[in-house]
């Protein structure tokens, strides 16, 4: 902004001295700058006393445009221009030069300043300037300058290094991400091999297309070793069309590799003599990378990975081939097992049809059975139940399932042996009516015994215990038994005990006498001239008569004793628990007295006789025979004395 001193119209311009009053200059000679002053036409006119101490120039010299020699020579013209460009358009100004110390000779920097002196009417009067020595503040500034100049700079170097290091982290962190799709790619294929179900020709198909996709390659195969050759398995891009191809293993990179058992790579087929260079040019490979493929520990084929530009695979595209042929190795091996892990699956799922099949018959077999069938556990609890047990033993399925086997089907009398059984087959796992027939009674659900016949099996698997019976219900055959047993030893014809039976029963009865000391006595009979009944009256009116004798002989007798038939027309009677002989008497009596009355037959009114034979079993050492022969003895003298009569043996 322009400034002017308001000078009085009174002033006149052209002083000499330049000052227009006696305090102006003594105010002019008290600062400690250099004061001057010009006239309008720039000549100045004023010097104080601090420019002739500064300058070493009196006033005299310096007046008019006499300061120009203390001016360093590069600022001259500038001041020159600047002061005449002031007072010839009358605007103020600033500017920065340098003065000559005369001091010490140095040039030092000095802000100089002008302004205006205008009358009333606005008319240049004067110019007043000033110059300040600055030497030291411009020193300081320049000081801070190139502090300043050097900080930035230290910054600038600290800024770029930063700037490095950025491109640098955001290369690293591009190569990580690219590392992590790539590791992401290698590990979805590793994926694929833990499927079930592997198909390994789907998979190496995979395994190229993932290898072109993570380097780059025009091209990739699986390459297997067939004796000298090499077979492409599988291939993508360039190699897509050769799937199937056969190369000798000789002369080239993929057999070289199988050898060497290393990673190879071609950097330039063009200048590779390890390499078909014909062959490269027909598909347009350029350079290569192979890596072996190991199963089980030997090298079975490579994995390679092809590209139409020279060196256009790296330290990472070796890696990652690397890894994909680990996976291939392991699809590989993953085939070989899954191979023989179908094998066993259907072997196994045959065994398991075979295992259904069995259990189907088996129950089949256990439901279709005429016998009930009873399972149950080592601690006798009901674990199956057919319906024919429901039939037999009255307990439906749901009912038995679970219960004690002691205390749905058994007779209470088994039950402890039963328990003492089972408890034993838990100890050692053996039982004494294990695999054996056994015959004993059933309980039905009404309470009703019936007799059962059954072998226990028991049937071990890995986890459990089962013992188990077919269970026939043998009522049927018992009474059968019973009757053929009768048959042998019952007389058809009179239902008397017969000979067999008789034996039975006359060793029993003399044992008895024997422990009881009571006497007992044997009759032997035979009816008389028998043989005349049949010859006259045939051997129908013959077995009525001996029907008829029998029932008379039987109801003679008392409870106690027996009878029986021991050959055509002879009999037996046992009299036991007899007091005395005389007791004996008295029933022979009765029997003879019995047969002698009429009988009648068909018409036929018959009387017959007897004659007995007695021994009483009075000689404790007697044999059944010998008192068998005794009262045979007795029978024979009744005969020989004139029959229907009785003898008794001598004892
Ligand atoms: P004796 O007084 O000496 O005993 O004369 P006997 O005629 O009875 O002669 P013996 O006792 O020796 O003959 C028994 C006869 O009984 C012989 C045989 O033909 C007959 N006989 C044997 N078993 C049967 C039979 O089951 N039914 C019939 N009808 N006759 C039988
Ligand atoms: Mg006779």
């Amino acid at each position: 902004m322009e400034r002017a001193y308001q000078m009085s119209k009174t002033m006149s311009p052209g002083n000499q001295i330049g000052m227009y009053d006696q305090h102006s200059m003594a105010l002019a000679e008290a600062v400690p700058q250099i004061v001057w002053t010009a006239n309008p036409d720039g000549l100045l006119d004023y010097y104080n006393q601090h420019w002739v101490d500064y300058t070493g120039m009196s006033i005299e010299e310096t007046l008019g445009w006499g300061w120009g020699p203390v001016l360093h020579p590069d600022d001259l013209q500038r001041c020159i221009d600047i002061w005449t460009d002031a007072y010839t358009t009358g605007h103020s100004y600033e500017i920065e030069y340098r003065f000559k110390r005369a001091s010490d000779g140095s040039y030092r920097w000095h802000l100089g300043r002008a302004l205006p002196v205008r009358d009333l009417d606005g008319k240049i009067i004067k110019w007043i300037g000033t110059c300040t020595d600055i030497e030291e503040q411009k020193q300081a500034v320049a000081q801070v300058e190139e502090k300043v100049r050097e900080r930035t700079a230290e910054l600038a170097a600290v800024n770029e290094s930063l700037l490095i290091e950025i491109e640098q982290r955001k290369l690293l962190a591009q190569t990580q991400y690219r590392d992590s799709i790539r590791l992401n790619e290698i590990i979805t294929t590793q994926c694929q091999l833990t499927e079930a179900k592997l198909d390994l020709k789907a998979f190496l198909e995979l395994v190229v297309y993932r290898v072109d996709a993570l380097t780059g390659a025009s091209g990739s195969v699986v390459e297997i070793v067939d004796g000298d050759e090499m077979v492409y398995r599988a291939g993508s891009g360039v190699a897509h069309a050769h799937v199937g191809l056969r190369l000798k293993r000789d002369n080239s990179l993929s057999g070289l590799c199988v050898s060497t058992r290393e990673v190879l790579q071609c950097v330039d087929s063009e200048t590779d003599e390890r390499v078909d260079r014909a062959a490269c040019q027909r598909i347009g490979v350029r350079s290569m990378l192979v890596t072996p493929l190991f199963h089980e520990g030997s090298t079975v084929g490579v994995l390679k990975a092809m590209s139409s530009r020279p060196y256009a695979f790296g330290g990472t595209d070796m890696q990652t081939l690397q890894l994909m042929a680990g996976l291939v190795g392991s699809a590989l091996a993953h085939q070989t097992a899954f191979n023989a892990k179908e094998n066993l699956l259907t072997e196994l799922n045959a065994a398991v049809s075979e295992i259904k099949a069995n259990e189907l018959r088996t129950k089949t077999i256990i439901e279709s059975a005429h016998d009930a069938f009873v399972a149950s556990s080592a601690e006798g609890r009901i674990t199956d139940w057919n319906r024919q047990a429901e039939d037999m033993f009255g307990w439906t399925r749901e009912e038995a399932l679970g219960q004690k086997l002691e205390q749905l089907i058994m007779p209470q009398r088994y039950r402890d042996a039963h328990l003492a059984g089972m408890a034993h087959f838990r100890l050692c796992g053996e039982g004494t009516i294990l695999n054996k027939r056994i015959e004993l009674h059933g309980l039905r659900k009404n309470g009703q015994e019936f007799p059962v016949e059954f072998t226990i099996s028991v049937i071990r698997s890995a986890s459990e215990v089962e013992l188990c019976a077919f269970l026939h219900d043998i009522t049927d055959r018992k009474l059968a038994e019973e009757r053929l047993l009768n048959m042998a030893q019952i007389d058809e014809l009179t239902e008397l005990p017969n000979r067999r039976l008789f034996n039975d029963r006359l060793a029993a009865a003399m044992a008895r006498a024997q422990r009881t000391n009571k006497l007992m006595s044997l009759v032997y009979l035979d009816i008389d001239h028998f043989k005349k009944i049949n010859d006259s009256l045939g051997h129908g009116v013959g077995d009525a008569l001996l029907r008829e004798f029998a029932f008379r002989l039987k109801a003679s007798v008392r409870l106690v004793d027996t009878v029986a038939r021991v050959g055509g027309d002879e009999f037996v009677v046992i009299l036991e628990q007899l007091r005395e002989p005389a007791d004996s008497k008295s029933i022979i009596d009765k029997i003879i007295e019995n047969i002698r009355q009429e009988i009648e037959i068909d018409g036929h009114r018959l009387h017959i006789t007897t004659s007995l034979g007695g021994a009483f079993y009075s000689d404790k050492n007697l044999s059944p025979d010998e008192l068998m022969a005794l009262a045979d003895e007795a029978l024979y003298k009744a005969k020989q004395s004139g029959r229907d009569r009785d003898c008794w043996a001598l004892q």
